[in-house]
């Protein structure tokens, strides 16, 4: 029995999310990850469900659900297909919701609601080449002129990078002033001076697009700004506070695929005569992982519902990030040992969730970036 207080809502929700996961995802999901390419008709189908905006009222275009309900649904698309999970969490949690935050009125009717809607596509443009672990290091600069902000610099590793209508990003507007002077901005695709770059070819989540960002004597008008100056660095580790809930859950997520895998092969597939189920080491191993998965949906479902009650999970959102990331991908590795060889050669998913879910311990902050986090929260630094 599920006894995490979800209401009647949250799981006619989950259901709806997780029927379009198994029926329409699911039976793609080898033929995307082997194309590695980038589904714009799939994405734009999950747009037009509301599933861009689910935590963003109603009256900026969202589904007006809350923090638990958008979890519970990005739970059920990754079990069957990280890359889609990501293009989804990327979208929302870091370019929809700054937005949502820190955005003015105009900026919220401009960009939000038709992000929100599911008619345009976000990114969040935070990493660079030397900077991304420290973000107070970002090179890309920002500098007022004739009334404009003109921006110059490359973002790297960006999800959505290269299909994004709208980009929330952040630039140096002043050395001196270290991570005081970083900034926050919106830049529309097809403004002159900004382009996407190369397209990243990677080890997993191979038809979720990361690509990089190009800026060029890229002139934004002062309205692009988002925040008020001085404030871009709150915006973006605010955005990341909530960004590691939905990374946390991908890599949550991957690890509860790979369990659902290992089970039913076990139930199927006998080795002397006998079930694999029946064998003391496989129900030892599908129990510990099982029980680790557990742990780490508490951890993430309590980081997610701190978000709905508005208050600080700087440390909770990190625990739950490095826990449910090195979880999901210690559970596709236990999970390949049950099913041995037909792990490896694309019989089953779980070679794919294995790749996936490697990536979720380093995107959003690598795992030792979140114990800096906790260790800085929990000796007051
Ligand atoms: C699939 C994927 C999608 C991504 N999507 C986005 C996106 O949409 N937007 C975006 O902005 N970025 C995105 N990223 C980038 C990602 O967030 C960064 O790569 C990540 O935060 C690591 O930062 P870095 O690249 O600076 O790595 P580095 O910090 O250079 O990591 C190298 C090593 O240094 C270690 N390290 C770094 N700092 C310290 C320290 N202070 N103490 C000890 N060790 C340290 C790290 O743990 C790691 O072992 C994505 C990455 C991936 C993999």
């Amino acid at each position: 029995m599920d006894l995490m207080e979800f209401s009647k809502e949250h799981l006619e929700f989950r259901d709806e999310v997780r029927d379009f996961a198994q029926n329409r995802l699911k039976p793609i999901a080898e033929d995307l990850e082997r194309k590695a390419e980038f589904d714009y008709d799939l994405i734009m189908e999950i747009g037009r469900k509301g599933w861009f905006g689910i935590p963003i009222p109603e009256k900026y275009g969202g589904m007006g659900k809350d923090n638990v309900s958008y979890i519970l649904a990005l739970e059920e698309l990754t079990k069957v297909c990280g890359a889609t999970a990501i293009m989804v969490a990327a979208h929302c949690s870091l370019c929809v919701c700054p937005i949502y935050y820190d955005g003015n009125e105009e900026q919220k009717k401009k960009y939000l609601v038709p992000l929100a809607r599911g008619e345009k596509i976000g990114s969040f443009g935070l990493s660079e080449p030397n900077a991304g672990s420290d973000a107070g290091g970002t090179e890309t600069t920002a500098v007022l002129k004739d009334g404009k902000w003109v921006i110059n610099g490359q973002k790297r590793w960006i999800t959505n990078g290269s299909y994004a209508d709208v980009i929330v990003f952040t630039a140096q507007t002043n050395k001196e002033l270290k991570h005081h002077g970083i900034y926050s901005f919106i830049v529309e695709k097809g403004t002159p001076g900004f382009s996407p770059g190369n397209k990243e070819d990677k080890l997993g989540l191979r038809s979720s697009n990361t690509a990089e960002l190009l800026f060029d004597e890229c002139e934004l008008p002062p309205e692009n700004l988002l925040g008020k100056e001085g404030e871009g660095f709150k915006v973006f580790m605010r955005t990341l506070d909530g960004g590691r809930i939905s990374i946390g859950m991908l890599g949550l997520g991957l690890g509860e695929g790979a369990l659902e895998s290992a089970i039913e092969f076990a139930t199927t597939h006998e080795r002397k005569g006998k079930p694999l189920i029946k064998y003391q080491w496989v129900q030892k191993l599908i129990a510990d992982t099982a029980t680790e998965l557990e742990a780490a949906r508490h951890l993430i479902y309590h980081a997610a519902r701190l978000k709905d009650a508005k208050v600080d999970l700087n440390k909770e959102g990190a625990m739950a990030k490095l826990y449910a990331s090195e979880v999901g991908t210690r559970a596709c590795r236990k999970m390949m040992d049950i099913i041995g060889p037909d792990s490896i050669n694309g019989t089953y998913p779980i070679q794919r969730l294995l790749r996936d879910a490697k990536l979720m311990e380093i995107g959003e902050g690598t795992s030792e970036v979140q114990r800096i986090v906790i260790g800085r929260q929990l000796l007051g630094r």
